[in-house]
């Protein structure tokens, strides 16, 4: 179990962890394939595709130039401009998904996050994507919010820099702080090369590191914010 009063900081993953990405998924999919017909083409489909796989060999590669790296070898692959697949991915990889993103998110985060701030721990945000609009998107607030394509962070998780930034604004050290993710081999991996707690969402139990499936679980529950009571019914 995770000892509370040891902590000061909780620093949370986006994508998979404060909302259902499959879901956000299946509704991005349906706009993406209305967009295919009226396009006549699956261009921004297979560029889509293509990105998230160069993405995810650059974090296994731990490439230190991958904030270029991801849309030149994308555009290598596809024949089009690196230029090009930045506009492609930001306009549907950042901005179409905000509006779906608030349905999505996961019960009792809201909860959580409330109850953490009531006990006096501080929030912060460690995403491999652009997190800013995501978080204000999910309702959500934290105080400190670091990005791997941040300039002066410019590494993919498993990589820690992005907690080392974190922890340095925070003023809090490895020690006392708790990564909260979904990914065994991105989240845990980055807390433990930064010396700190990880825990991960996840439906199975994982060797070597603590598993929740809800934010209401009991490792939560020393600070989670109680639920909000019914309204009460106005006399007639
Ligand atoms: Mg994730």
């Amino acid at each position: 179990m995770v000892d509370w009063g040891r902590i000061d900081l909780v620093v949370f993953d986006v994508d998979g962890t404060l909302y259902a990405q499959q879901r956000l998924r299946r509704a991005m999919l349906l706009q993406l394939l209305a967009d295919a017909v009226r396009c006549r083409s699956l261009r921004t489909l297979r560029l889509l595709r293509t990105f998230r796989h160069v993405r995810e060999a650059l974090g296994d590669e731990e490439a230190t130039e991958f904030l270029a790296l991801q849309y030149q070898r994308t555009g290598e692959r596809l024949g089009c401009e690196p230029a090009h697949v930045r506009a492609v991915t930001e306009d549907w990889m950042e901005r179409r998904p905000l509006p779906l993103l608030a349905a999505c998110r996961y019960a009792h985060v809201d909860r959580l996050f409330a109850g953490l701030r009531l006990s006096g721990k501080r929030i912060a945000i460690f995403s491999d994507h652009p997190a800013r609009a995501k978080v204000e998107a999910l309702g959500l607030h934290a105080d400190i919010v670091v990005s791997a394509t941040d300039a002066d962070v410019a590494r993919l998780k498993p990589d820690p820099a992005g907690l080392h930034k974190v922890l340095a604004e925070a003023g809090v050290p490895a020690t006392r702080a708790l990564m909260v993710g979904d990914r065994m081999d991105r989240d845990a991996a980055a807390a433990h090369r930064a010396g700190m707690l990880a825990l991960i969402r996840s439906r199975k139990p994982l060797a070597g590191v603590q598993t929740f499936r809800r934010y209401d679980d009991p490792v939560f529950q020393p600070v989670l914010a109680p639920a909000p009571a019914f309204a009460p019914q106005v006399a007639r």
